[in-house]
């Protein structure tokens, strides 16, 4: 079996190594010249320690792990600390869990797949040529047509191209139809080693900023709450200027140094999106599926992004092998399996969004009491 998959992340190298695991011949493109870096740091969690650990990687992302820091100091708007914070305290985390820098796991991920699969940088999906394949899995392989004009086919391609999936687009249709913004916005950036940064969370109405160095230097991460902006998503001159706009809601603590490093093109690691969900009745059809944020996108507020992209490529890939000649049947267990874990995910957000940016002076103020609360209860517990 041929199979195509676009996008070399967390679902893209996942899904290489689970159909090459099956026997299958896999092709993966991914637009940027190499893995695309950056992002703070992830999670494996829940069923997605089974599949890492079937992949041969958990003990390698255990060593790689982050080593969880001291609780955070939350600022208020004159940069004074009012409380502390750590997610163990909050966002069902369990001891087992492995959190890992994104550019770490993507390595251990691209090691595990890259001898099984061959990978074409700087390449993308032009279009999927004979409609028809897309629609109706009995027909032929699709015949695909990439954006450095090579033409080829394929019995099945896997979208894993992430929230602004081009595959999902051609095969499912638009984007409007299924992302829906979730009323926050998420910026991030690596920031100089040279000069020191005071690391905390300053936390006003709207808008978190955290600068936090989990041993590969310090990160900017930015969570503010906004209605939908109209913007070109490819226009990163703009996006760095949407950015210093949010962080003109305050004038304390790293704020006037976060506004020149968001203002400074060089800056690495540069990220910024709509928080957004991607909901779709059927993540596959005919001989194109998707996988990862292309398919269920649950928002970073979930917690589960990089989880949910490795659980959909094994068992969508898993599905694939065991009836290789009924597709449908396969993306029917495939979506039987993964669909409870997006569920439980997609519904998780809210509470998080209010307690990570709560959206006015008063639910900040609940929430930094809530803080001390835990704080203090764990600190009796841990005593004990
Ligand atoms: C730069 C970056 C930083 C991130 N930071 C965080 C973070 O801090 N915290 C968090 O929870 N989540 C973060 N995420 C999202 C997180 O990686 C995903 O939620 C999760 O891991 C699911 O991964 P995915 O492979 O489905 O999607 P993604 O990780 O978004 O990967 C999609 C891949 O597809 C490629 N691609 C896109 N379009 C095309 C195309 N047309 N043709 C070929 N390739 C294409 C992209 O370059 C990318 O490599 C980040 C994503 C990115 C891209």
């Amino acid at each position: 079996m041929r199979v195509l998959v676009c996008g070399a992340s967390m679902a893209g190298l996942s899904a290489a190594y689970w159909f090459s695991h099956h026997g299958a011949d896999v092709t993966v493109v991914e637009m940027c010249d190499g893995l695309r870096r950056g992002g703070a740091p992830i999670d494996i969690r829940g069923e997605a320690l089974g599949t890492a650990d079937r992949m041969g990687i958990l003990d390698a992302a255990r060593r790689e792990r982050v080593v969880p820091a001291d609780p955070g100091t939350v600022l208020d708007a004159d940069g004074l600390p009012v409380a502390t914070i750590d997610l163990t305290w909050f966002a069902n985390e369990t001891a087992d869990d492995v959190e890992i820098t994104r550019d770490r796991l993507n390595d251990l991920l691209f090691a595990a797949a890259q001898p099984r699969a061959d990978f074409r940088f700087g390449v993308s999906i032009a279009q999927l040529a004979n409609e028809d394949t897309v629609e109706d899995a009995g027909k032929d392989a699709v015949q695909v047509r990439f954006t450095d004009r090579r033409q080829e086919t394929f019995d099945l391609v896997v979208g894993a191209d992430g929230l602004h999936s081009a595959t999902r687009r051609m095969a499912f249709g638009a984007e409007s139809d299924f992302l829906v913004h979730q009323g926050f916005y998420v910026a991030l950036a690596n920031l100089g080693q040279h000069e020191p940064w005071h690391q905390a969370m300053f936390s006003v109405p709207g808008l978190m900023a955290a600068v936090r160095d989990v041993g590969d230097g310090p990160l900017a991460y930015i969570l503010v709450r906004s209605d939908e902006i109209d913007y070109d998503y490819r226009d990163l001159d703009r996006q760095r200027r949407i950015v210093i706009d949010f962080l003109e809601r305050g004038d304390a603590w790293e704020l006037p140094r976060l506004r020149s490093a968001f203002a400074d093109e060089r800056i690495t690691g540069f990220y910024f999106d709509s928080l957004a969900q991607i909901r779709m009745p059927r993540w596959a059809r005919g001989r194109v599926a998707v996988i990862g944020d292309a398919a269920h996108c649950a928002s970073l507020l979930s917690g589960m992004g990089t989880s949910l992209a490795m659980t959909a490529a094994e068992y969508l890939a898993d599905e694939v092998a065991r009836t290789p000649g009924s597709l449908p049947a396969a993306y029917e267990r495939y979506e039987e399996r993964q669909r409870p874990l997006v569920d439980k995910a997609q519904a998780s957000i809210a509470q998080h969004g209010a307690m990570m940016v709560p959206g006015s002076q008063a639910e900040l103020e609940q929430r930094n009491e809530l803080l001390r609360q835990l704080a203090a209860r764990h600190a009796s517990s841990t005593s004990q």
